[in-house]
């Protein structure tokens, strides 16, 4: 079935069709898509008029996927310094010194993000955990709860957690954002960079042993660099003084489970950093 020709405008729920699609796509390492779709053009033909084709890898839309216009895509740069990191405090003001972040944020309205919240999704866990991840940003259940994690994905996450041998109390999870984007879609690059101080800040004052990043947002706005999730896995990551691993976004792997090997075997990764024993083969 051809793809559809696209209108000059796009109804909401096409556009947002698309954003799901693309973070989809995003995951899986894809992230370029270009007009200049190779698949219409004749086997036997080049591309038309020279034009210049993706270097490699050279991801190609899928033949069910609508063209797009580029400015769809969240622009990759500029990317600001992370703040600097601040002293390690002593375990016991760890406490303290995140409720004093989250009276920082106070009913935040820096971002546009706050249009639309319900419930600022501060972060959630030990204040002396070793193990910390980080997510993309609040969903429908964390807005209205105020609490990371706590939907389907949540569940999902609780369950990799128990496979690790811990419980989530013993973890620190957060987000890129503290407030829900509309309709889920994925933070603007500008709400990334307003809110992502606030996470680094927490961050600092935990001093995690290791950071599981979870997707592609996660792990851009965490080190300021882009590139396929491929490129992230599998390796130990320096990231202010913790040790970065990343995986897949547990929405993700909801829709597609076949690839929760995968992010085990990341989680492995974590674990032998983190010097936990494998679970014991029943
Ligand atoms: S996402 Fe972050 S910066 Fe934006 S309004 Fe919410 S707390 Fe403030």
């Amino acid at each position: 079935m051809p793809p559809p020709s696209v209108p000059g405008s796009i109804d909401a729920p096409t556009r947002e069709a698309l954003h799901a699609r693309l973070r989809f796509y995003r995951d899986l390492g894809i992230g370029e898509f270009y007009r200049q779709a190779v698949e219409l053009a004749p086997a036997s033909e080049s591309a038309p008029n020279g034009a210049v084709l993706p270097q490699s890898p050279a991801p190609t839309a899928p033949p069910n996927l609508p063209l797009i216009e580029e400015n769809d895509i969240a622009p990759r740069k500029p990317f600001p310094a992370a703040p600097a990191q601040a002293a390690a405090l002593p375990p016991e003001q760890h406490f303290a010194a995140l409720k004093l972040i989250r009276e920082e944020i106070g009913d935040c309205t820096r971002c546009q993000l706050s249009q639309g919240r319900n419930k600022i999704v501060f972060g959630d866990g030990d204040p002396n955990a070793r193990l910390m991840f980080v997510g993309e940003g609040p969903g429908a259940d964390e807005d209205a709860q105020g609490l990371p994690f706590v939907g389907r994905g949540g569940q999902l996450l609780n369950n990799m957690i128990n496979a690790m041998g811990l419980k989530r109390e013993q973890v620190y999870i957060a987000n890129i954002v503290k407030c829900r984007p509309p309709q889920n879609r994925t933070p603007e690059p500008d709400e990334a960079h307003t809110c992502s101080p606030f996470l680094f800040q927490q961050i600092d004052v935990i001093r995690p042993h290791v950071i599981v990043a979870l997707g592609q947002t996660a792990v851009t706005y965490l080190t300021g660099e882009k590139r396929p999730l491929s490129g992230w896995r599998g390796t130990v990551h320096p990231l202010r003084g913790a040790k970065l691993i990343v995986t897949y976004h547990p929405a993700f792997l909801l829709r597609d489970p076949n690839q929760k090997k995968h992010a085990w075997a990341d989680l492995q990764i974590a674990m032998r950093e983190l010097g936990l024993k494998p679970p014991a083969r029943s």
